[in-house]
C-alpha cells in the first residue's frame, strides 16, 4: 500500500534522449552536414519500411507535413476539408493556411476520433478531402473512411501525428491517404521539432519533395510553389535512434494501458476496437456522468499526477474561427461531451510499477 503522505510527481509525458541520440548528433556535427542529408534520407526509408509504405518525405513539423499533403493533393480556396473538431488545433488549421474551408464534424462515442457518418452528412458539392485524426494513437474507421471516399470521389488524408506504429491487422497508417506524423518531444518518439509524411503514391510523393524545398526539383528551377519544410540531419540522427527503440516503447505503453484499465474501477477506460493496435499517445478516460472533472484533474495534480486535459475546447469555438463565418452554429453533442469529461493519464514508457500502482490508487479514490 502507498502510504497517504507520499505524493509522488508523475508527468503526463517523458521525452527520452539517450547517449546513443547525443552520439548520433555529435557525428552530424562533426560531419558539417547540418542541413538536410544522407540521415534524413535513411530517416525517411526506415519510417515509411516500419510502417510498410513506400515512400516517406521528412519535414521539420507536423503541422508543416499536414499544409504540405495538403498542397500536394492541390487542396485550397473553394474547396472544404471535412476534419474534427476534438483535435489538435493543427488539424484545422493546416486547412486555413491553404486557403481551403475546414467543415467539422461529430465523433465516435468510443474512440474519440471522427464519425465516418457524421462526415458523410456533411459532404457538400465543394468537399474535397476527408482528414480523420488517430486521436490518443487509436486509429479512426479506417476502412469505412476509405469506401465513403471512393463513392464521394473524395481525397482521403490522415492526420496520425499521435499514431506512430498504430494499424487495423497489418495495415499501418499511411497506407490509406495521405498520413501525416510529428515528432514533437511528447509524441511516441521524437526528433526535437519534425514531422514525415508517408504516402504510397508515386506523384503525390514527388510533388511532396518539392513543395517541402522551395517547389523545385533541380536548383533554381521551381516547378510548383514551394516553402522551406525541410528535416536537419540533427533532427533525423535523432530520428533514426528514437525509431530503434519505438517498437520496445509501444509495448511498454500498451503495457500500462492494460496495467490501468484492469485496475482502474471509477472512471470509464479507453476502447480499443478489435483488430486495432491503439499506441496510446495518450491514455484518455472518462468521468461518470455528472462528476465534476476539472475539479477531478485538480485533485490529481496536487497528488503529484500529471493529468491533463485533450482537448479542452474544440477547434469550432476557438476564438480564430468564431471570428469566422459559418461556425458559431456549428452543433457536435459527442465533441462536447467529450471535452467536458475526459482527461488523460500518464502511460509514457518511462513509467515505473510504483508509478503506475500510485496512479491507479489515487483516480481510484479521487474521481
Ligand atoms: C502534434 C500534433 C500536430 C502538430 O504537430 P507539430 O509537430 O507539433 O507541428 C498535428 N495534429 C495532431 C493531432 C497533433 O497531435
Amino acid at each position: 500500500m502507498i502510504p497517504a503522505e507520499k505524493v509522488m510527481n508523475i508527468g503526463i509525458a517523458k521525452p527520452f534522449i539517450g547517449d546513443e541520440e547525443k552520439q548520433a548528433v555529435m557525428e552530424v556535427l562533426n560531419s558539417g552536414q547540418l542541413a538536410q542529408g544522407p540521415r534524413v534520407k535513411a530517416f525517411e526509408e526506415q519510417f515509411a519500411a516500419y510502417h510498410h509504405v513506400k515512400h516517406g518525405i521528412a519535414v521539420n513539423n507536423g503541422t508543416t507535413a499536414l499544409i504540405a499533403s495538403l498542397m500536394a493533393h492541390d487542396i485550397g480556396p473553394g474547396d472544404e476539408v471535412i476534419v474534427p473538431a476534438f483535435t489538435f488545433f493543427a488539424t484545422a488549421a493546416s486547412v486555413l493556411a491553404v486557403g481551403a474551408k475546414p467543415v467539422f464534424a461529430d465523433i465516435e462515442a468510443d474512440t474519440f476520433c471522427l464519425s465516418p457518418e457524421a462526415a458523410e452528412a456533411v459532404i457538400t458539392p465543394q468537399t474535397k478531402a476527408i482528414m480523420p485524426v488517430h486521436l490518443y494513437g487509436h486509429l479512426a474507421d479506417m476502412p469505412r473512411f476509405q469506401a465513403l471516399c471512393e463513392r464521394h470521389h473524395l481525397i482521403l488524408l490522415e492526420d496520425a501525428a499521435q499514431a506512430h506504429g498504430a494499424c487495423i491487422g497489418d495495415q499501418y497508417a499511411g497506407t490509406w491517404g495521405t498520413a501525416s506524423f510529428s515528432f514533437y518531444p511528447t509524441k511516441n518518439m521524437t526528433t526535437s521539432e519534425g514531422g514525415m509524411i508517408l504516402t504510397n503514391d508515386d506523384e503525390i510523393a514527388r510533388q511532396l519533395r518539392m513543395i517541402r524545398n522551395q517547389g523545385m526539383n533541380t536548383q533554381y528551377y521551381h516547378e510548383v510553389l514551394g516553402y522551406n519544410f525541410r528535416m536537419t540531419d540533427l533532427s533525423a540522427a535523432i530520428g533514426l535512434v528514437q525509431l530503434q527503440r519505438l517498437p520496445e516503447w509501444t509495448d511498454r505503453r500498451i503495457e500500462n494501458a492494460d496495467f490501468l484499465s484492469e485496475t482502474l474501477r471509477t472512471v470509464t477506460t479507453p476502447v480499443t476496437r478489435p483488430d486495432h493496435r491503439h499506441v496510446f499517445h495518450q491514455y484518455t478516460v472518462r468521468v461518470t456522468e455528472g462528476v465534476d472533472r476539472d475539479a477531478a484533474v485538480k485533485r490529481l495534480n496536487e497528488r503529484g499526477i500529471g493529468a491533463r486535459v485533450y482537448y479542452p475546447r474544440p477547434i469550432h469555438q476557438q476564438p480564430v474561427f468564431q471570428k469566422l463565418d459559418g461556425y458559431a452554429d456549428v452543433t457536435l453533442p459527442e465533441t462536447d461531451r467529450a471535452t467536458q469529461q475526459v482527461f488523460s493519464l500518464p502511460v509514457h514508457p518511462l513509467l515505473t510499477d510504483e508509478e503506475r500502482e500510485y496512479i491507479v490508487h489515487e483516480v481510484n479514490t479521487l474521481c
